[in-house]
């Protein structure tokens, strides 16, 4: 999570557009981005064995052209949607920085689609690399010998990487920060679910202030029992269980708690309370995204609760392993607010189903959108209060506005601006979680978390989780998924043949052009169908009821005058599906 920071966003997406605007030469080299692809395959082979998986996608998506190109099983993922082989892309060895394929396999086993990142390039910039421990970019001069720098900006507190080519000219600069145990034993502990704000249902403001991390009644009564397990060793518990531990990773240097007490009780004006709350919210997520068959996505964590100096920011590190969570104290301290916590939690999940594709205007806001998206949906469990507020605690008040799951803005009118536009994603999302429940909704984004590529964009990512919704649920949902993608201008209108005809408002399907005209035996009547597959044919009878023909239905139907005599004739048109009978009198 980053606040504050509109301003010099906004400068660097105005820089990055002019910049594709200049003419590339061989003195202004730049990294050219893959545009991934998401293929569905609808009548897929089996070929789950990884070494003829390998073959097929060598053989189908790697450029012939270019000899020296091999693929390398880098990642196996099992979800409810299937088995997930990601294979590397090699050229002469070594890795093409960012080119990836991946296959999907459904449960019994068949290709159901493929996402191909793989790096498209017509010509190399040099035929060979001299130095080792380097990777290949792909480049506006061809594929070229590249190395990646990464370093911390003191400024930012982020990790920064730079990739140079060969002649050490800067290719492309990205930030990759995104903002185990022995047996446990159950403890009770006093924490907010998921802040104090959602569980007393008002706003920042009067009783309900940071005011120094002091407490008050009002503050400490919003605080709730909970039950957690932490590790006992040497007569005291560690704040340590499965994947997760609280360790001290940067100032204020405050040790992590260490009680002796089975009942951890702490409020907010002790370091002990935001310990235990993190904990809390990273414990209880991270079961509910094992129950729900996610185990995969998870990896160690070390996070820090009073973090960054005392910045009013939280980051997730992904170049660090064990991954580390820092949480700022800044203002609200960012581990007081359940919201904050598991927003950065959704970093690590995004990453680990998806290592560094965190690039692209789309991508990033997508990135940030989920995460509080998965904040917001784990926040509904808890508590319907304030259903839409994310950082509803942190933010929200005087120190910075926080953001929304409940946004009007529009895909067609984005800014290109993360903190902006990451609200019109995460509503959609939200939209989701609101016709298909939580546990749908959550499974289709982690299944889809599996299927990120770097410079993916939204319509890409809404088709992508439509066909998550085939693997897991059938497709039963894809209609009202479709429409809340369409509510956020992401994809066009519902395909009218994924909802049923409503019989109340069948005729609003169907227009009629010329019937007066035709009348006078002067013109053809035109009949417009919008949604012409859901219609059966035209069945034409005479007064008195008998069936004279039938035309097939098109997107426009004719009906000329000259075959027929004077009179009154009943046009009857009925849907594929027998839902619906429109009838229509006509004078010739
Ligand atoms: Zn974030």
């Amino acid at each position: 999570m980053i606040k504050k920071i509109l301003l010099p966003l906004l400068i660097v997406a105005y820089t990055a557009a002019i910049s594709q605007k200049i003419n590339y030469n061989k003195h202004q080299v730049y990294f050219l981005p893959t545009k991934p692809m998401f293929y569905t395959i609808n009548k897929g082979d089996n070929y789950l064995n990884k070494e003829t998986t390998k073959n097929y996608l060598q053989n189908k998506y790697l450029d012939s052209k270019f000899i020296g190109q091999s693929l390398l099983l880098d990642n196996i993922f099992y979800s409810p949607a299937g088995t997930h082989l990601r294979f590397k892309h090699l050229y002469e060895g070594l890795p093409v920085f960012q080119s990836f394929i991946q296959a999907n396999y459904s449960a019994d086993g068949t290709l159901n689609s493929v996402l191909d990142a793989i790096a498209k390039f017509d010509k190399y910039d040099r035929p060979s690399i001299a130095e080792p421990s380097s990777l290949w970019a792909n480049s506006t001069n061809g594929l070229t010998p590249a190395y990646l720098v990464i370093e911390l900006d003191s400024i930012t507190k982020k990790d920064r990487s730079r990739l140079y080519n060969f002649e050490d000219k800067l290719l492309l600069t990205f930030t990759t920060a995104l903002s185990f145990q022995s047996p446990d034993s159950m403890v009770s502990a006093m924490v907010y679910l998921p802040n104090p704000l959602v569980t007393a249902n008002v706003k920042y403001g009067g009783k309900y202030i940071d005011n120094r991390d002091a407490n008050t009644t009002e503050l400490s009564a919003a605080r709730r029992m909970v039950r957690v397990p932490l590790t006992f060793t040497n007569g005291k518990f560690s704040l340590k269980y499965g994947f997760i531990s609280l360790v001290e990773l940067s100032d204020p240097p405050i040790a992590p708690i260490h009680p002796t007490d089975t009942f951890l009780n702490y409020t907010r004006d002790q370091t002990g309370f935001e310990d235990i709350n993190a904990y809390y919210h990273l414990y209880n997520f991270g079961k509910y995204v094992s129950d729900i068959g996610f185990n995969a996505l998870q990896d160690s964590l070390l996070f820090d609760t009073h973090a960054l100096s005392g910045d009013d920011n939280s980051m997730f590190i992904p170049s660090k392993y064990p991954f580390e969570i820092q949480y700022g104290t800044g203002n609200v301290d960012d581990a007081e607010d359940g919201q904050v916590v598991i927003h950065e939690f959704g970093h690590l999940l995004s990453h680990k189903a998806s290592p560094y594709t965190v690039l692209g205007e789309d991508r990033v806001s997508m990135e940030e959108g989920q995460a509080d998206y998965l904040a917001m949906s784990y926040s509904r469990s808890l508590n319907m209060n304030r259903p839409d507020d994310v950082f509803s605690w942190d933010g929200y008040n005087e120190f910075y506005t926080g953001f929304s799951t409940n946004a009007n803005q529009v895909y067609t009118n984005r800014t290109g601006v993360k903190d902006i536009d990451r609200d019109l994603w995460s509503t959609a999302l939200m939209c989701i979680n609101e016709k298909l429940g939580r546990g749908k909704a959550d499974s289709l984004t982690l299944s889809y978390y599996i299927q990120q590529a770097a410079y993916l964009e939204m319509p890409q990512s809404a088709r992508i989780i439509l066909k998550m919704d085939t693997l897991l649920f059938k497709g039963k949902n894809v209609a009202k998924i479709w429409q809340c993608f369409t509510d956020r201008q992401i994809l066009d209108t519902v395909p009218r043949n994924l909802t049923k005809i409503d019989p109340l408002f069948a005729e609003i399907d169907i227009k009629f052009y010329g019937t007066y005209e035709f009348s006078g035996g002067v013109s053809n009547i035109r009949i417009q169908f919008k949604y012409p597959d859901l219609w059966k044919e035209i069945e034409i009878y005479n007064y008195i009821g008998e069936k004279l023909s039938s035309i097939p239905v098109v997107s426009e139907t004719i009906i000329s005058p000259e075959p027929m005599r004077t009179g009154v004739y009943f046009l009857r048109i009925k849907a594929k599906d027998g839902s619906a009978i429109v009838t229509k009198k006509i004078i010739r």
